[in-house]
Order: structure tokens, then C-alpha cells, then sequence
């Protein structure tokens, strides 16, 4: 198998693929993608359970992205993942999108079942599960701050909470319009019978330390869907002063053990964790989607900590 598929690739797949055992049946599309670890998480999960499917990267760039979901089903594929930019552009360019998928207007799961393309999205069931494992509490029974409310991951991550009915919900974001708008979008999530209700149990302010602040006294969760953190030298999106000991800090970014926010929190005496559990539930439920069986979790965990 390739490091990285392309397009031209996939056009010629029996060639592209000859003599490649097991025959490659699942991919990540993204751009840039040579850095996903879904390969190293799928295809230890994948020989595990007897399944004759190898999972590849695939480089598509977004003027591509159309084509390429057009060919999969020929190309005898059970499934693609998809990432940046790709999880909102293909909504259109599907057959289906599940109700859950179209909410939070964003698909990184595709699922090809009788020729036909269905669009699904794992990242916030993902992200609940993560919770759940890390700190053994349901989103719905906690008040939420979302860092990072207006990106992609963000926005996943908001809708999921309110479709759980967490008991309320913060959206922070640099930009401040993206959140005003996405808690206009969220309202009905938190109006009951007295309508007055919604404006406490969901807010938007901007990133800045003394809005956040006053409302940390006020949430037992803090997710940080910023890209703050991904790079070395970057500042943590919320210094140490800002936060609380009672809170649970949990971080999206997976590329450092302890990022900067979370040696924030560790400073502040709050428990905090980082996103490889995200990226493993996320793929576990994507795998469950493609083959309607409980994904093998350990095996995977090991597969992305190259074990
Ligand atoms: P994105 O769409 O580009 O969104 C980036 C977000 O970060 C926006 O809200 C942006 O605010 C904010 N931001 C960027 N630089 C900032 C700064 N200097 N100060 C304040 N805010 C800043 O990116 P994405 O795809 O949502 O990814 C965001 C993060 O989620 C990444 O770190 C990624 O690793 C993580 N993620 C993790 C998983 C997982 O499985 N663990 C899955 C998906 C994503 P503006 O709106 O103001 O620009």
C-alpha cells in the first residue's frame, strides 16, 4: 500500500492497487493528509476482526473532492473518512446525509451501500464518549464552555452538547459573530415551556479573559476547539489565572500530551485531558457505521500510539 493515494490513483484503481493484500476498500480523504493517523488506527482494527479491507490515505484536493466520491463505489469501497477541508463541502455532493450529520452541517464519515453514498458525523458522538471515558460524566448533566465555538470542530462540538441537553452552554470564540449566530441556530435547544429560560442557559461571548471568566463560575466542562496549542510555541487559549479548580479542562488537540492549556489547568489544580480520545471514539463509531459491530477499541488505541 502507498503512504498517499491520489485521484489519478483512484481513476486507474485496479492498477493503482494490483497486487496491494488486503485490497484497499477505506480511506481518509483530506488536504493535506499526510499526516493522518486514521491508517494506524483502522487497519490493526480492521486484521483483527478477519476483515479482507486495507484503509489508505488519499490526498483530494477540494476541486477534486466530487469526483472522487463518484468513483468509490466502483472502485468496490465500503467507506471514506473525510477531513480538512472536506466535512462541509460534501454534504451536497452525497446521497444521504443522516439527520444528526445535517445538524451539525458537517460529514466525516461516509458509508457506500448499494452504489449509494450516506454522509454521517462521529466527531460529536466522539467527543461525548471521550467525556464520558475521561472523566466518567454525562454532557447532559453539565454546564459547557465551548473555546473555538465558531470553527469546524467547534460548531460539532456545540450542536452535539445542545442536542444532548447539557444543562448550558457557553460559546467563546475570537470572532464573535460566528458564536452570536450559532447560539441563534442552538436557541430552540434550551427554550422550555417559559421562553425567558433560554438567555441564561445559552450565551456567546468573545475569547477574551473577563467575560470568560465571570462565566467559569458557572461551568463544570471547558472544551477547547481552537487551533491554540497545535503549533510549538503557541500560547494556551485561556491563561492559568483565568481558570478554577473545579473544572474539567478538555482539550481537542491530540498532538502533544500535555498542550498549553491543559499545563494551564494542571497549574490551576483542574483535571484536564487531552483530544486522542476524541480521535479514537471517533474512529471506533466510524467503524461501527461501516460494519454494524462494536469497533475493537483497545486494538485501536494501541494502533494510534504505534504499539
Ligand atoms: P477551524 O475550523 O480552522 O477553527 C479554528 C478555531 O480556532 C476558530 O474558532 C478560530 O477562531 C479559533 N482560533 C484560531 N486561532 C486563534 C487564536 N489565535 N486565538 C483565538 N482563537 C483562534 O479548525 P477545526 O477544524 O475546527 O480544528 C480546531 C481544533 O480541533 C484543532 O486543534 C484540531 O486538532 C481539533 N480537532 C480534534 C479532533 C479530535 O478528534 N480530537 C477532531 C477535529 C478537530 P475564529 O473563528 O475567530 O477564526
Amino acid at each position: 500500500m502507498k503512504d498517499v493515494y491520489s485521484l489519478a490513483d483512484l481513476r486507474d484503481w485496479p492498477v493503482a492497487t494490483a497486487g496491494v493484500v488486503p485490497p484497499v476498500r477505506l480511506a481518509v480523504f483530506g488536504d493535506p493528509i499526510a499526516h493522518s493517523k486514521s491508517p494506524q488506527m483502522h487497519n490493526p482494527a480492521l486484521s483483527q476482526s478477519g476483515i479482507e479491507a486495507g484503509y489508505a490515505r488519499m490526498h483530494i484536493r477540494p476541486e477534486e473532492l466530487a469526483e472522487a466520491l463518484q468513483l468509490l463505489p466502483k472502485a468496490g469501497f465500503i467507506g471514506v473518512n473525510l477531513t480538512i477541508p472536506h466535512k462541509q463541502a460534501a454534504l451536497p455532493l452525497l446521497d444521504e446525509v443522516d439527520d444528526h450529520a445535517r445538524r451539525i452541517g458537517a460529514v466525516n464519515t461516509v458509508a457506500i451501500r448499494d452504489g449509494k453514498l450516506t454522509g454521517f458525523n462521529t466527531d460529536g458522538p466522539g467527543l461525548v464518549r471521550a467525556i464520558r471515558a475521561e472523566f466518567g460524566v454525562e454532557i447532559k448533566d453539565l454546564r459547557v464552555m465551548v473555546l473555538g465555538a465558531g470553527g469546524g470542530a467547534g460548531r460539532a462540538i456545540s450542536v452535539q452538547c445542545a442536542m444532548e441537553g447539557c444543562r448550558r452552554l457557553v460559546l467563546v470564540n475570537r470572532t464573535l459573530e460566528k458564536a452570536k449566530s450559532l447560539a441563534i441556530e442552538l436557541e430552540s435547544y434550551f427554550k422550555g415551556s417559559d421562553d425567558s429560560a433560554a438567555g441564561t442557559r445559552l450565551g456567546a461571548i468573545p475569547m477574551e479573559n473577563l467575560p470568560v471568566k465571570a462565566q467559569l463560575q458557572n461551568t463544570d466542562l471547558v472544551i477547547n476547539a481552537t487551533s491554540m496549542g497545535m503549533k510549538p510555541g503557541d500560547l494556551s487559549p485561556l491563561p492559568a489565572s483565568v481558570l478554577m479548580p473545579h473544572l474539567m479542562v478538555y482539550d481537542t488537540i491530540y498532538t502533544a500530551d500535555r498542550t498549553p492549556l491543559l499545563k494551564a489547568s494542571d497549574e490551576k489544580g483542574a483535571r484536564g485531558a487531552n483530544g486522542f480520545s476524541m480521535l479514537l471514539h471517533q474512529g471506533a463509531l466510524s467503524f461501527e457505521i461501516w460494519f454494524n459491530r462494536p469497533a475493537p477499541i483497545e486494538v485501536m488505541r494501541k494502533g494510534l500510539l504505534g504499539l
